[in-house]
């Protein structure tokens, strides 16, 4: 099963989005009408309401008369954040009952207009946002829902801005263009990701890179990072690791493979055997199969343990690397992208390897094998480079 996040402001087209993922064979668990089944006549959640707010905002037959409510929870605080108490709580807990009901290979989708504003992105597997200029949604919203120009600017202005929304996107959806732009581009968005997200997430599969290109460097790599590190902390909670985005992604302007590095800190390997395994992959995040290790540095005997989760996104490769903490294997992680995030020259020279290394083996294992010599050497001179600043992991 795959959980698809959906929001967009108020008129972007989110329901139009919303009903062509299911024509394709989504779920559809949808926020406002769980909102309003949860407080609908003779359900606790209206008895609760009542309770707390006395039968003034019922209306004639006894069901819930949201203008009055509305104005009654607008210009007190506390009064709103107690009505939101009783409503979200039951509005999660019937979510999850929807979504659990769900077959095992559904992509369920969650239209939720607030999802940003609730903070509720790190649990799903994808966020997908439908994006529109205000001024394409307001004459949309004046033309279709019979509302005032007065009206909908002030809807708009209630909720998240672009920006904010767009930062939570995996998936931005523009819809500026017409409706079969909108619908080509839910359709691809359908077969190209998400059935072989929810496939892969279903047999615990990641997807594997096998070759290595550099890409030019990406300045969204850190929010796409946060985004990641939101739904690993999420996935694993109520334990609280930390987690560092490590490895070339994490060094501002340095071309790379196209691969997120993460490393998520573990007391001890036996805790990435035990259920953390079973929640990463549940999240997406599912265990390569095979023994993983960093070579030690300075290239010595032994090897550095480590237990390596991918990402079951066919559209976001990851490699999350779980270390324990204070081994030196994860000291290293954290240490070379500091200290190459100080220096721009080594940063400079570090490239000139990596470029070399891709030209001439394009095979990933012979690429780490090459490093080596490089990183010994490196190493020598991040570790006076600690000792010069007094860096701390
Ligand atoms: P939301 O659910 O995000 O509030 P809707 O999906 O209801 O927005 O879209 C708002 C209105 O705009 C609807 O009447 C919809 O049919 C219309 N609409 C959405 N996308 C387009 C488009 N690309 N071209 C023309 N009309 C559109």
């Amino acid at each position: 099963m795959l959980r698809v996040g959906l929001t967009g402001g108020i008129g972007s087209g989110k329901s139009v989005v919303a009903r062509r993922l299911v024509e394709r064979g989504a779920v559809l668990v949808d926020a406002d009408q769980v909102a309003r089944e949860v407080v609908a006549p003779g359900t606790e959640g209206l008895a609760e309401v009542v309770a707390a707010f006395s039968d003034r905002i019922l209306d004639a037959d006894g069901a819930l008369d949201r203008a009055a409510l509305a104005e009654l929870v607008f210009a007190d605080d506390a009064a709103r954040r107690r009505l939101e108490a009783i409503v979200h709580t039951r509005v999660r807990a019937r979510t999850a009952e929807l979504i659990a009901a769900a077959p095992p290979d559904a992509v369920v989708v969650n239209d939720v207009p607030l999802l940003v504003e609730v903070g509720l992105a790190p649990a799903y597997h994808l966020v997908v946002v439908v994006q529109t200029t205000v001024a394409t949604r307001l004459e949309r919203l004046i033309r279709d829902r019979g509302m005032s120009r007065e009206q909908a600017e002030q809807r708009i202005a209630a909720q998240a801005d672009d920006a904010r929304r767009a930062a939570a996107a995996d998936v931005l959806l523009t819809n500026d263009g017409t409706l079969a732009q909108l619908h080509a581009a839910v359709d691809a968005l359908w077969s190209d990701r998400l059935l072989p997200y929810e496939e892969n997430v279903r047999h615990r599969r990641a997807v594997r890179t096998h070759r290595v290109t550099l890409a030019e460097p990406d300045p969204t790599w850190p929010q796409q990072y946060a985004r990641l590190a939101a739904r690993i902390r999420h996935a694993i909670a109520p334990a609280d690791l930390r987690i560092d985005h490590i490895g070339s992604t994490a060094m501002t302007g340095l071309p790379a493979k196209d691969v997120i590095d993460i490393q998520l800190s573990v007391p001890s390997l036996a805790d990435a055997d035990g259920p953390l395994a079973e929640r990463l992959a549940d999240a997406g995040f599912p265990r390569l199969p095979g023994d993983w290790w960093d070579s030690p540095r300075p290239a010595g005997s032994g090897r550095w343990e480590k237990r390596l989760h991918g990402s079951a996104d066919p559209a976001r490769p990851v490699h999350l690397h779980l270390r324990v903490t204070g081994s030196p294997g994860w000291r290293y992680a954290l240490l070379m992208r500091d200290h190459l995030r100080a220096d721009p020259d080594r940063r400079a020279a570090y490239l000139m390897l990596k470029r070399e290394l891709a030209a001439a083996a394009p095979d990933s294992g012979a690429y780490a094998t090459a490093k080596d010599p490089w990183f010994d050497e490196e190493q020598l001179r991040a570790e006076e480079w600690a000792a010069g600043t007094g860096w701390r992991p």
